[in-house]
């Protein structure tokens, strides 16, 4: 963990997070700025920056992870399909450096775009009303 990494302090609980998943490797949590309701993000509890720096165990054990939650996802927001993005370095786009999987339920014809400045917003404390009733389904996968 680092003193200063957004993702450490969450997994700290310095900073609060609507927590859907947990194991001794990995944590996941609702994204405070989705591109869609229910967008997720699994860290690893080990700070590590991108998939270059992860070890390659983490990355086979991390992907498990993403299938269960995405099941989930799909189950609970009846999805037509996903997306699982990892943006790695600021060139692409990764605005916090500890290694995250995207997981963004997708609908037919819902016209989202993967752009940061297009994100959806929660009114207060449903994120964590939301993130309640997925872990449910994520504990049932
Ligand atoms: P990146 O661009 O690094 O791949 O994505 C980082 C994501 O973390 C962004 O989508 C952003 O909305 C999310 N994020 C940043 N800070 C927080 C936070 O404090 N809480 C939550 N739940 N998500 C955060
Ligand atoms: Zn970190």
């Amino acid at each position: 963990m680092t003193t200063d990494c957004i993702f450490c302090k969450i997994l700290r609980k310095e900073i609060p997070s609507a927590k859907i998943f947990e194991n001794d490797k990995f944590y996941a949590f609702l994204d405070i700025s989705p591109v869609n309701f229910g967008h997720a993000i699994i860290i690893t509890k080990e700070h590590t920056e991108t998939m270059i720096t992860a070890k390659s165990s983490i990355l086979r054990e991390i992907m498990p992870v993403a299938k269960k939650i995405a099941i989930a996802i799909m189950k609970y927001h009846k999805a037509d399909g996903f997306n699982l993005c990892i943006n790695n370095c600021k060139a692409a786009g990764q605005l916090v450096p500890h290694l995250h999987i995207h997981i963004i339920p997708r609908f037919e014809a819902d016209s989202v775009t993967i752009d940061k400045q297009k994100t959806k917003r929660y009114l207060p404390g449903e994120m964590e009303k939301l993130a309640v009733k997925i872990k449910e389904v994520v504990d049932s996968v």
